[in-house]
Protein backbone atom coordinates (compact mmCIF):
# COMPACT_ATOMS: atom_id res chain seq x y z
CA UNK A 1 0.00 0.00 0.00
CA UNK A 2 1.34 3.17 -0.70
CA UNK A 3 1.14 6.44 1.87
CA UNK A 4 -1.26 8.05 -0.67
CA UNK A 5 -3.70 4.85 0.76
CA UNK A 6 -2.94 6.18 4.56
CA UNK A 7 -4.09 9.29 6.79
CA UNK A 8 -1.90 11.96 6.15
CA UNK A 9 1.42 11.29 7.94
CA UNK A 10 2.55 14.93 10.04
CA UNK A 11 6.31 15.29 10.58
CA UNK A 12 5.27 15.09 14.48
CA UNK A 13 2.07 14.26 16.35
CA UNK A 14 1.10 13.99 19.82
CA UNK A 15 -0.73 11.20 21.39
CA UNK A 16 -3.25 11.10 23.60
CA UNK A 17 -5.16 8.20 25.44
CA UNK A 18 -7.69 7.68 27.73
CA UNK A 19 -5.79 7.81 30.43
CA UNK A 20 -4.92 11.69 29.93
CA UNK A 21 -8.29 12.47 29.82
CA UNK A 22 -9.36 11.54 32.29
CA UNK A 23 -6.47 13.23 34.24
CA UNK A 24 -7.83 16.23 32.55
CA UNK A 25 -11.66 15.50 33.79
CA UNK A 26 -10.75 14.71 36.91
CA UNK A 27 -9.07 18.26 37.57
CA UNK A 28 -11.58 19.75 36.17
CA UNK A 29 -14.08 18.56 38.85
CA UNK A 30 -11.68 19.17 41.66
CA UNK A 31 -12.78 22.65 42.09
CA UNK A 32 -8.82 23.82 41.71
CA UNK A 33 -8.12 24.54 37.90
CA UNK A 34 -5.17 26.75 38.83
CA UNK A 35 -2.43 27.31 41.80
CA UNK A 36 -3.56 23.53 43.06
CA UNK A 37 -1.56 20.65 43.88
CA UNK A 38 -1.19 19.05 40.35
CA UNK A 39 1.60 21.65 39.54
CA UNK A 40 3.90 20.52 42.17
CA UNK A 41 3.12 16.43 41.49
CA UNK A 42 4.15 17.57 37.75
CA UNK A 43 7.58 19.36 38.62
CA UNK A 44 7.91 16.26 41.56
CA UNK A 45 7.37 13.45 38.61
CA UNK A 46 9.80 15.56 36.07
CA UNK A 47 12.46 16.48 38.51
CA UNK A 48 12.59 12.58 39.05
CA UNK A 49 12.56 11.87 35.46
CA UNK A 50 15.49 14.20 34.39
CA UNK A 51 17.31 13.77 37.69
CA UNK A 52 17.15 16.97 38.68
CA UNK A 53 16.65 18.03 42.27
CA UNK A 54 14.50 21.11 41.18
CA UNK A 55 11.79 21.87 38.27
CA UNK A 56 9.50 25.20 37.91
CA UNK A 57 6.59 24.49 35.63
CA UNK A 58 5.37 27.30 33.63
CA UNK A 59 3.46 28.35 30.85
CA UNK A 60 5.80 27.37 27.70
CA UNK A 61 9.34 26.80 26.23
CA UNK A 62 9.72 30.29 25.38
CA UNK A 63 8.40 31.44 29.14
CA UNK A 64 11.28 28.76 30.20
CA UNK A 65 13.90 30.04 28.16
CA UNK A 66 12.80 33.74 29.06
CA UNK A 67 12.92 32.82 33.08
CA UNK A 68 16.26 31.19 32.75
CA UNK A 69 17.55 34.33 31.31
CA UNK A 70 16.46 36.42 33.94
CA UNK A 71 17.79 34.06 36.40
CA UNK A 72 21.02 33.72 35.25
CA UNK A 73 21.61 37.94 35.30
CA UNK A 74 21.07 38.53 31.30
CA UNK A 75 19.65 42.40 30.95
CA UNK A 76 20.70 45.14 29.34
CA UNK A 77 24.46 45.54 28.72
CA UNK A 78 25.34 41.47 28.98
CA UNK A 79 24.98 39.26 25.73
CA UNK A 80 24.59 35.91 25.33
CA UNK A 81 26.01 33.36 22.97
CA UNK A 82 23.10 30.91 20.84
CA UNK A 83 23.83 28.56 18.11
CA UNK A 84 22.33 30.25 14.60
CA UNK A 85 20.27 26.95 14.40
CA UNK A 86 17.41 26.50 16.90
CA UNK A 87 13.78 27.90 16.86
CA UNK A 88 13.84 31.64 17.10
CA UNK A 89 12.89 31.10 21.10
CA UNK A 90 15.89 30.33 22.09
CA UNK A 91 17.55 33.97 20.85
CA UNK A 92 14.08 35.56 21.64
CA UNK A 93 14.15 35.16 25.09
CA UNK A 94 17.81 36.39 25.10
CA UNK A 95 16.44 39.29 23.45
CA UNK A 96 13.76 40.00 25.97
CA UNK A 97 15.52 40.26 29.20
CA UNK A 98 17.54 43.98 26.62
CA UNK A 99 20.64 41.32 26.47
CA UNK A 100 22.59 41.38 22.90
CA UNK A 101 22.60 37.82 21.07
CA UNK A 102 26.06 36.47 19.80
CA UNK A 103 25.02 34.17 17.18
CA UNK A 104 27.47 30.76 17.26
CA UNK A 105 28.32 28.76 13.80
CA UNK A 106 26.80 24.53 13.83
CA UNK A 107 28.41 21.78 12.72
CA UNK A 108 27.12 21.44 9.03
CA UNK A 109 26.55 17.45 9.60
CA UNK A 110 24.64 17.71 12.63
CA UNK A 111 23.48 21.06 13.24
CA UNK A 112 24.85 21.28 16.80
CA UNK A 113 27.01 24.60 18.41
CA UNK A 114 30.64 22.38 19.66
CA UNK A 115 33.06 23.88 21.56
CA UNK A 116 35.15 25.45 18.97
CA UNK A 117 31.81 27.43 17.49
CA UNK A 118 31.50 28.79 21.09
CA UNK A 119 35.31 30.15 21.33
CA UNK A 120 35.07 31.49 17.34
CA UNK A 121 31.63 33.81 19.08
CA UNK A 122 33.16 35.15 21.91
CA UNK A 123 36.33 35.77 19.38
CA UNK A 124 34.48 37.34 16.92
CA UNK A 125 32.22 39.45 18.82
CA UNK A 126 32.88 43.46 19.77
CA UNK A 127 29.52 44.21 21.96
CA UNK A 128 28.75 43.74 25.46
CA UNK A 129 30.06 40.94 27.77
CA UNK A 130 29.28 37.61 27.34
CA UNK A 131 27.68 36.12 30.18
CA UNK A 132 25.78 32.90 28.98
CA UNK A 133 26.19 30.52 26.43
CA UNK A 134 22.63 28.56 25.37
CA UNK A 135 23.62 24.93 23.76
CA UNK A 136 20.75 23.53 21.90
CA UNK A 137 19.80 19.83 21.76
CA UNK A 138 18.99 19.89 18.29
CA UNK A 139 16.63 17.18 17.17
CA UNK A 140 16.71 15.03 20.93
CA UNK A 141 20.86 14.38 20.06
CA UNK A 142 22.95 16.06 22.52
CA UNK A 143 25.19 18.86 22.58
CA UNK A 144 28.58 18.04 23.47
CA UNK A 145 28.35 18.85 26.87
CA UNK A 146 31.84 18.04 28.69
CA UNK A 147 33.68 20.20 26.05
CA UNK A 148 30.53 23.03 26.44
CA UNK A 149 30.80 23.25 30.31
CA UNK A 150 34.66 23.03 29.98
CA UNK A 151 34.99 25.49 27.53
CA UNK A 152 32.25 28.05 29.28
CA UNK A 153 34.08 27.51 32.67
CA UNK A 154 37.29 29.04 31.07
CA UNK A 155 35.40 32.26 29.83
CA UNK A 156 33.41 32.71 32.56
CA UNK A 157 29.98 31.68 31.57
CA UNK A 158 26.93 30.41 32.62
CA UNK A 159 25.30 27.70 30.36
CA UNK A 160 21.41 27.25 29.84
CA UNK A 161 20.84 24.03 28.11
CA UNK A 162 17.77 24.94 25.66
CA UNK A 163 16.40 20.80 25.64
CA UNK A 164 13.44 21.67 24.60
CA UNK A 165 14.01 18.80 21.95
CA UNK A 166 16.15 16.96 24.31
CA UNK A 167 13.25 14.96 27.48
CA UNK A 168 14.35 11.42 27.38
CA UNK A 169 17.47 11.77 26.10
CA UNK A 170 20.91 11.19 28.17
CA UNK A 171 24.78 12.14 27.71
CA UNK A 172 26.97 9.49 28.30
CA UNK A 173 29.58 10.98 30.98
CA UNK A 174 33.43 10.24 30.53
CA UNK A 175 33.20 7.60 33.15
CA UNK A 176 30.14 5.99 31.41
CA UNK A 177 27.31 7.10 33.08
CA UNK A 178 24.28 7.80 31.33
CA UNK A 179 23.47 11.64 32.27
CA UNK A 180 20.06 12.32 31.63
CA UNK A 181 19.46 15.44 29.45
CA UNK A 182 17.39 18.13 31.97
CA UNK A 183 19.89 17.24 35.07
CA UNK A 184 21.33 20.02 35.07
CA UNK A 185 24.85 18.66 35.50
CA UNK A 186 26.47 20.69 33.13
CA UNK A 187 24.24 23.59 32.32
CA UNK A 188 23.04 25.60 35.60
CA UNK A 189 19.90 25.67 33.68
CA UNK A 190 18.18 23.78 31.52
CA UNK A 191 14.88 24.67 29.53
CA UNK A 192 11.92 22.08 28.33
CA UNK A 193 8.92 22.56 26.27
CA UNK A 194 5.36 20.50 26.10
CA UNK A 195 4.46 22.07 23.27
CA UNK A 196 2.51 19.08 21.63
CA UNK A 197 5.15 18.31 18.68
CA UNK A 198 7.33 17.74 21.24
CA UNK A 199 7.98 14.27 23.51
CA UNK A 200 5.09 14.54 25.99
CA UNK A 201 2.46 17.06 25.64
CA UNK A 202 1.14 19.71 28.23
CA UNK A 203 -1.19 21.95 25.48
CA UNK A 204 1.16 24.84 26.11
CA UNK A 205 3.44 24.05 29.00
CA UNK A 206 7.40 24.27 29.69
CA UNK A 207 10.00 23.78 32.50
CA UNK A 208 13.35 24.60 34.12
CA UNK A 209 15.22 22.16 35.77
CA UNK A 210 18.38 23.26 38.17
CA UNK A 211 20.15 21.67 41.01
CA UNK A 212 20.25 25.56 42.67
CA UNK A 213 17.91 25.59 45.10
CA UNK A 214 18.95 29.65 45.07
CA UNK A 215 17.79 29.53 41.18
CA UNK A 216 14.65 27.57 41.79
CA UNK A 217 13.03 29.93 43.85
CA UNK A 218 13.99 32.98 41.56
CA UNK A 219 12.44 30.79 38.99
CA UNK A 220 9.11 30.64 41.00
CA UNK A 221 8.87 34.25 41.66
CA UNK A 222 9.79 34.98 37.95
CA UNK A 223 6.35 32.72 37.27
CA UNK A 224 4.25 34.99 39.63
CA UNK A 225 4.80 38.34 38.94
CA UNK A 226 8.15 38.68 41.52
CA UNK A 227 6.23 38.51 44.22
CA UNK A 228 7.04 36.88 47.31
CA UNK A 229 4.75 35.91 50.01
CA UNK A 230 8.44 34.66 52.71
CA UNK A 231 8.06 37.11 55.84
CA UNK A 232 11.74 36.53 55.96
CA UNK A 233 12.08 38.65 52.31
CA UNK A 234 9.91 41.77 53.44
CA UNK A 235 11.52 45.27 53.81
CA UNK A 236 8.03 47.00 54.60
CA UNK A 237 7.82 46.27 58.04
CA UNK A 238 5.01 48.33 58.95
CA UNK A 239 3.27 47.04 56.73
CA UNK A 240 4.04 43.55 56.50
CA UNK A 241 3.43 42.50 60.35
CA UNK A 242 1.52 43.53 62.94
CA UNK A 243 1.80 44.94 66.89
CA UNK A 244 2.78 41.61 67.88
CA UNK A 245 5.48 40.94 65.08
CA UNK A 246 3.71 38.62 62.81
CA UNK A 247 3.10 38.92 59.02
CA UNK A 248 0.16 40.38 58.05
CA UNK A 249 -2.18 36.86 55.94
CA UNK A 250 -3.20 39.14 53.05
CA UNK A 251 0.29 40.60 52.67
CA UNK A 252 2.84 40.04 49.83
CA UNK A 253 5.74 42.08 48.38
CA UNK A 254 7.00 42.46 44.82
CA UNK A 255 11.00 43.42 45.32
CA UNK A 256 11.23 43.20 41.91
CA UNK A 257 9.02 43.10 38.33
CA UNK A 258 8.34 40.00 36.11
CA UNK A 259 5.83 38.25 34.74
CA UNK A 260 2.59 35.29 35.04
CA UNK A 261 4.42 31.93 33.26
CA UNK A 262 2.27 29.66 35.48
CA UNK A 263 1.34 26.60 34.26
CA UNK A 264 -2.48 25.64 35.04
CA UNK A 265 -3.23 22.50 36.61
CA UNK A 266 -4.97 21.45 33.32
CA UNK A 267 -1.61 21.74 31.42
CA UNK A 268 0.49 20.33 34.67
CA UNK A 269 -2.46 17.31 34.65
CA UNK A 270 -2.05 16.41 31.27
CA UNK A 271 1.76 16.57 31.64
CA UNK A 272 2.18 14.13 34.78
CA UNK A 273 -0.01 11.85 32.80
CA UNK A 274 1.33 11.95 29.45
CA UNK A 275 5.14 11.76 31.64
CA UNK A 276 4.35 8.23 32.77
CA UNK A 277 4.09 6.83 29.14
CA UNK A 278 7.28 8.75 28.25
CA UNK A 279 9.18 5.41 28.59
CA UNK A 280 6.71 3.66 25.61
CA UNK A 281 7.22 7.07 23.68
CA UNK A 282 10.79 6.88 23.60
CA UNK A 283 10.94 3.19 23.08
CA UNK A 284 8.39 3.75 19.82
CA UNK A 285 10.63 6.93 18.69
CA UNK A 286 14.17 4.61 18.95
CA UNK A 287 12.39 1.56 17.12
CA UNK A 288 11.10 4.01 14.46
CA UNK A 289 14.41 5.79 13.87
CA UNK A 290 16.27 2.78 14.16
CA UNK A 291 14.28 1.47 10.92
CA UNK A 292 14.79 4.77 9.12
CA UNK A 293 18.66 4.25 9.67
CA UNK A 294 18.58 0.47 8.09
CA UNK A 295 16.58 1.43 5.48
CA UNK A 296 17.57 5.13 4.57
CA UNK A 297 21.02 3.26 3.94
CA UNK A 298 20.54 2.23 0.57
CA UNK A 299 19.85 6.23 -0.33
CA UNK A 300 23.21 7.14 0.80
CA UNK A 301 25.23 9.40 0.36
CA UNK A 302 22.16 11.40 -1.34
CA UNK A 303 19.74 11.19 2.07
CA UNK A 304 21.60 10.38 4.92
CA UNK A 305 20.52 10.86 8.78
CA UNK A 306 21.66 14.03 10.28
CA UNK A 307 25.25 13.21 12.03
CA UNK A 308 24.63 12.40 15.77
CA UNK A 309 27.09 12.27 18.74
CA UNK A 310 28.10 9.65 19.32
CA UNK A 311 28.09 9.76 23.30
CA UNK A 312 24.57 10.58 23.31
CA UNK A 313 21.50 8.68 23.71
CA UNK A 314 18.88 10.59 21.60
CA UNK A 315 15.08 11.16 22.54
CA UNK A 316 14.43 11.46 18.99
CA UNK A 317 12.24 14.31 19.60
CA UNK A 318 12.98 14.66 15.14
CA UNK A 319 14.08 12.59 12.27
CA UNK A 320 16.25 14.87 10.08
CA UNK A 321 17.94 13.70 7.39
CA UNK A 322 20.68 16.00 5.25
CA UNK A 323 19.43 15.40 1.27
CA UNK A 324 21.89 16.67 -1.76
CA UNK A 325 19.19 18.29 -3.37
CA UNK A 326 21.37 18.80 -6.16
CA UNK A 327 22.51 15.31 -6.83
CA UNK A 328 18.56 14.77 -6.98
CA UNK A 329 18.13 17.30 -9.74
CA UNK A 330 15.18 18.98 -7.38
CA UNK A 331 14.95 21.64 -4.75
CA UNK A 332 14.06 21.15 -1.40
CA UNK A 333 10.51 22.50 -1.83
CA UNK A 334 9.83 20.69 -4.69
CA UNK A 335 10.93 17.05 -2.75
CA UNK A 336 8.80 18.49 0.23
CA UNK A 337 5.80 18.84 -2.45
CA UNK A 338 5.78 15.35 -4.00
CA UNK A 339 6.05 13.77 -0.28
CA UNK A 340 2.90 16.42 0.70
CA UNK A 341 1.37 14.51 -2.35
CA UNK A 342 2.17 11.16 -1.34
CA UNK A 343 0.72 11.95 1.97
CA UNK A 344 4.17 12.64 3.83
CA UNK A 345 4.38 15.65 6.10
CA UNK A 346 8.23 17.04 6.34
CA UNK A 347 9.81 20.59 7.94
CA UNK A 348 12.53 22.24 7.96
CA UNK A 349 14.55 22.64 11.54
CA UNK A 350 15.47 25.98 11.07
CA UNK A 351 16.44 28.60 8.78
CA UNK A 352 19.24 30.00 10.94
CA UNK A 353 18.04 32.61 13.47
CA UNK A 354 20.91 35.12 12.20
CA UNK A 355 18.89 35.48 8.87
CA UNK A 356 15.41 36.65 10.23
CA UNK A 357 14.60 40.30 9.30
CA UNK A 358 15.12 41.20 12.73
CA UNK A 359 17.81 39.89 13.43
CA UNK A 360 19.85 40.81 10.36
CA UNK A 361 18.12 44.53 11.35
CA UNK A 362 20.14 44.75 14.31
CA UNK A 363 22.97 42.65 14.08
CA UNK A 364 23.59 42.86 10.03
CA UNK A 365 25.13 39.56 7.79
CA UNK A 366 26.48 37.16 10.44
CA UNK A 367 28.62 34.97 7.77
CA UNK A 368 28.10 31.45 9.78
CA UNK A 369 29.30 28.36 6.73
CA UNK A 370 28.37 25.67 9.08
CA UNK A 371 24.80 27.01 10.20
CA UNK A 372 23.96 27.81 6.59
CA UNK A 373 25.47 24.04 5.18
CA UNK A 374 22.90 22.60 7.46
CA UNK A 375 20.10 24.59 6.94
CA UNK A 376 20.28 24.05 3.04
CA UNK A 377 20.79 20.35 3.39
CA UNK A 378 18.01 19.25 6.33
CA UNK A 379 15.05 18.08 6.26
CA UNK A 380 12.67 16.47 9.14
CA UNK A 381 10.69 13.17 8.72
CA UNK A 382 7.52 12.26 10.14
CA UNK A 383 8.39 10.72 13.48
CA UNK A 384 5.86 10.22 16.20
CA UNK A 385 5.12 7.57 18.75
CA UNK A 386 1.86 6.40 16.63
CA UNK A 387 3.74 6.05 13.66
CA UNK A 388 4.19 2.31 12.35
CA UNK A 389 7.54 0.51 10.85
CA UNK A 390 5.27 0.62 7.48
CA UNK A 391 4.86 4.71 7.60
CA UNK A 392 8.70 4.23 7.92
CA UNK A 393 9.08 2.18 4.84
CA UNK A 394 6.34 4.04 2.73
CA UNK A 395 8.32 7.01 3.89
CA UNK A 396 11.86 5.50 2.29
CA UNK A 397 10.25 4.35 -0.70
CA UNK A 398 8.59 7.13 -1.77
CA UNK A 399 12.28 8.78 -1.13
CA UNK A 400 13.47 6.18 -3.29
CA UNK A 401 11.17 7.22 -6.30
CA UNK A 402 12.07 10.19 -6.03
CA UNK A 403 15.66 9.70 -5.74
CA UNK A 404 15.19 7.86 -8.77
CA UNK A 405 12.90 9.64 -11.15
C1 LIG B 1 9.66 24.32 20.97
C2 LIG B 1 10.94 25.00 21.25
C3 LIG B 1 11.05 26.14 22.04
C4 LIG B 1 9.85 26.92 22.53
O1 LIG B 1 8.90 26.18 23.18
P1 LIG B 1 7.35 26.69 23.23
O2 LIG B 1 6.77 25.78 24.25
O3 LIG B 1 6.78 26.52 21.88
O4 LIG B 1 7.37 28.11 23.67
C5 LIG B 1 12.30 26.63 22.32
N1 LIG B 1 13.42 26.05 21.83
C6 LIG B 1 13.36 24.96 21.04
C7 LIG B 1 14.64 24.36 20.54
C8 LIG B 1 12.12 24.42 20.71
O5 LIG B 1 12.07 23.37 19.88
Amino acid sequence: MSQADRPFLPYGRHSIDEEDVAAVAQVLRSGSLTGGPVVGQFEAALAETVGAPHAVACANGTAALHMAALAIGLGPGTAAVVPAVTFLATANAVRYTGAEVVFADVDPDSGLMEAEHLRAALARHAGPPVKAAFPVHLNGHCAELEALSAEAERQGLTLVEDACHALGGSWVAEDGEAVPLGSARYGALCTFSFHPVKAIAMGEGGTVTTRDPQLAERLRRLRNHGMTRDPADFTEHDQAFDATGAANPWYYEMPEIAYNYRASEINCALGLSQLSRLPRFLDRRRALAKAYDEALAALSPVIRPVARTPRCRSGWHLYAVRIDYGALDLSRAEVMQRLKAAGIGTQVHYLPVNRQPYYRARYGRVGLPGADAYYEACLSLPLFPEMEQADVECVVAELKTIAEA
